[in-house]
């Protein structure tokens, strides 16, 4: 049983809801000598994001949701020492500016939440990117938890990743390290990334909808070739999908799985060489495709890392759905510490 150390008012914001939750830390932080002590959230709330209403609705509904759970906080006893936010976008974690959004996400670029936040709060407030946080949320207290150098990859919608550094994020000069779906892959070719280039980047055929894509396509140009004959499969609806098909035995979506995997492995070797990591933890949705996708990723990781990099351990999350929560809290809690 651990000692409850500080509670920590979290949010993450994603593109179609925006979570709250109390996180408290275990005392002494993520030490060693506490190794099982978890960190506790309590009254999470959740509201959607509403991007279409835009980055204005966004900011107003956020400040009102962290006045009800600090309204909350103080009905209830709660002693709150700071908020955390985890931030769709890239987020300046000095001034509090979200400095880059992509069109889920309509005039978020530009809003300032430091400045939001002190309008209601005088309580510190500590920003990082959402796939940050949940990075800081693994190596504290996941999959990545006693381990100096944490490369976290996060596979879902789309491919983000975070290098965290004894205890902190590792941003880059201009808040953009961990970027991890946008390197280049020779099966991202002519499909359309995120980041608007279809010169090849690995986010498109390895996110969850890179799967779909990547098999729809290739049923397409199977079904284009004449007299094909026998069934074809109608596509794909999402990854999960993709995943069932191969489960089921279905060779097209097998082959799908191990390409799309083999070179997210690839991908993940080459920055393995480039940082050397204690550990590499992936998480998000993808990673419950299963050990046909586990196995592939493990052969093309295998392939690209140098031998010193090749047993560096490449394990599945822990902390789930609440990683970005905690690694919030650890964001705030490790700026005022
Ligand atoms: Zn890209």
């Amino acid at each position: 049983m651990s000692i409850a150390g500080p509670t920590y008012l979290a949010f993450d914001i994603g593109g179609t809801k925006i979570a709250s939750g109390f996180v408290t830390l275990p005392a002494g932080g993520a030490a060693d000598d506490v190794a099982d002590a978890r960190p506790a959230t309590s009254h999470e709330r959740a509201i959607p994001t509403e991007a279409s209403r835009g980055g204005d609705s966004i900011r107003e509904r956020l400040t009102a949701l962290c006045a009800e759970q600090l309204a909350w906080a103080a009905d209830n006893g709660v002693e709150v020492s700071g908020i955390g936010i985890a931030a769709a976008g890239v987020p300046d974690s000095a001034t509090g500016e979200i400095v880059s959004a992509t069109d889920i996400l309509p005039g978020w670029k530009g809003q300032n939440l430091y400045r939001a936040f002190a309008a209601v709060t005088d309580l510190p407030v500590h920003m990082v990117g959402d796939v940050g946080a949940h990075g800081l949320g693994e190596a504290g207290y996941g999959a990545g938890r006693g381990r100096g150098i944490v490369l976290s990859i996060g596979v879902g919608t789309g491919i983000g990743g975070a290098i965290v550094i004894d205890g902190r994020l590792f941003q880059g000069a201009h808040g953009v390290a961990g970027h991890a779906g946008h390197v280049p892959a020779a099966l991202g070719e002519g499909f359309l990334c995120s980041c608007g280039t279809t010169r090849g980047h690995i986010e498109p055929v390895a996110s969850g909808t890179g799967l779909r894509d990547l098999y729809n396509r290739r049923l397409e140009e199977r079904s284009g070739g004449a007299d094909s004959g026998g069934t074809v499969p109608a596509p794909a609806a999402d990854g999960a999908d993709v995943a069932r098909r191969a489960a089921d035995g279905e060779a097209l979506a097998r082959g799908v799985i191990e390409d799309s995997a083999r070179a997210l492995g690839e991908c993940i070797g080459g920055m393995g060489n480039l940082i050397d990591p204690d550990v590499i933890v992936v998480s998000g949705s993808v990673v419950k495709a299963g050990p046909l996708w586990w196995d592939a990723l493990r052969e093309g990781f295998a392939d690209s890392a140098l031998p010193l990099v090749r047993p560096t351990p490449l394990v599945e999350g822990l902390l789930g759905g609440d990683a970005p929560l905690v690694g919030a809290a650890v964001a705030v809690h490790r700026s005022i510490a």
